[in-house]
């Protein structure tokens, strides 16, 4: 689950990790008051979306008065942000941060992320930080240094003073580098993070280390151990879909292809999906409605698949195990009765029950194509879809 930079610092707040005074805004009215309860000028005014390079795409932004962060603001909420990790649709703006803006002496890079490889934490840090720090990681890699900590026995102060040292922080700059990266850590940790960022840690003018910005996204596995995380979550920045689905407790991902698939079990979901390409064709989202999922599971992932527009023809595939045939076969005709289908469907079904499902589905009166097996069904789809 990723959160906005306004969540990010305030839970950075939380663990004395310095961030700029600052608050969140709804309305240019609400921005201009916070800019006038801040001290110093410049004011900067930030938009809140789940992805970065706002800078470079017109979401950070820096005024004078308080007049002034109001009209940005203004301009800012209701519009939709294209930056280089939007994609070209963009996001809405429904947020924005106002702060105070800081005298900018250096641009660090830190970050902390899993690497599955060696079963640590990675350690990333770069003196060449702020936002570029994509194309230095590219053209002049070794600017990017990289440590391995033992999750076992957890950063230790060398880890810190190395990377400062690899940095060229001065000695004043030093202090306050080693306290801030253990505090990371253990907000890392504490929190069950598969990324923390800080992009650019500033130094300022007058030796001060300051999180300019902050990224956090957390291990979706471990929320349940988090209710106070969950609090942060906005589902106006995610997939529709992808939301409507964890509502009803399904294994969904939306992918880029035509072809909607509805299977039973993660291995049989991937196989599917792996049969689907084979016969020429691309799916269009992994739905896995579970072993055990009854009928008004399968009716919830049904109605899903048909919300998606790029769907073209819709692929069945399941093995009555635990979810019987006619089970399924059920919560397909609900389905099917709530919500017109507008695509062909293909089903393969075999297992328990299977007559009782076949009996089902063809006495509904719908419209369906039966497989004979696994490949007949994935050469159907793929014709209909062209
Ligand atoms: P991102 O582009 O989405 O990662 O947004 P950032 O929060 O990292 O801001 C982008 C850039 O805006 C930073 O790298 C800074 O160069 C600039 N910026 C942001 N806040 C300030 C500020 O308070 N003062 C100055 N001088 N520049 C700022
Ligand atoms: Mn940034």
């Amino acid at each position: 689950m990723k959160i906005h930079e306004y969540q990010a610092k305030a839970l950075f707040k939380t663990y004395d990790i310095p961030v700029p005074e600052g608050g969140v805004a709804q309305t240019p009215a609400e921005a201009k008051a916070i800019a006038q309860a801040l001290e110093s000028r410049p004011i900067v005014v930030k938009a809140q979306i789940h992805a970065g390079g706002r800078g470079k795409g017109g979401g950070v932004k820096l005024a004078d008065t308080p007049e002034a962060a109001e009209g940005l603001a203004g301009a800012m909420i209701g519009m939709t942000l294209v930056t280089p990790q939007t994609g070209p649709e963009g996001k809405q703006v429904r947020r924005v941060l106002v702060e105070q803006g800081l005298r900018i002496a250096k641009e660090l890079y830190v970050g902390l992320l899993p690497d599955r490889k060696t079963a640590s934490v990675v350690l990333m840090a770069s003196e060449a930080g702020g936002m570029d720090i994509e194309a230095v990681a590219v053209q002049t890699p070794d600017k990017i240094i990289r440590i391995a900590i033992d999750p076992l026995i957890g950063i230790q102060p060398f880890h810190c003073r190395q990377v400062a040292f690899g940095l060229n922080l001065p000695p004043a700059v030093m202090k306050p580098f080693v306290p801030t990266l253990l505090k990371l850590y253990r907000l890392f940790v504490d929190k069950d993070c598969s990324l923390v960022e800080i992009n650019p840690l500033v130094v300022t003018a007058s030796d001060a280390l300051i999180a300019l910005d902050a990224k956090i996204t957390f291990d979706d596995n471990a929320l349940f151990r988090h209710k106070d995380i969950l609090q942060y979550r906005d589902a106006d920045e995610e997939d529709p879909l992808d939301v409507e689905a964890s509502r009803y407790d399904l294994n969904y991902i939306n992918m880029d292809g035509n072809v909607g698939n509805m299977v039973n079990g993660a291995g049989l979901a991937m196989a599917t999906m792996d049969l689907i390409k084979r016969a020429g064709a691309e799916p269009a989202n992994f739905l896995d409605v579970g072993g055990g999922a009854s009928a008004e599971k399968v009716e919830n992932g049904f109605k899903i698949i048909l919300r998606d527009k790029k769907v073209k023809g819709i692929f069945i595939n399941i093995f009555g195990g635990i979810l019987r045939c006619d089970e399924l076969a059920k919560g397909v005709v609900q389905a099917a009765k709530r919500t017109e289908i507008t695509v062909p469907v293909v089903v393969r079904m075999e297992g328990t029950n299977v007559e009782e499902g076949r009996r089902i589905l063809a006495q509904s009166g719908l419209n369906l194509i039966t497989a004979r097996d696994l490949e007949d069904a994935a050469q159907k789809v793929a014709k209909i879809v062209g």
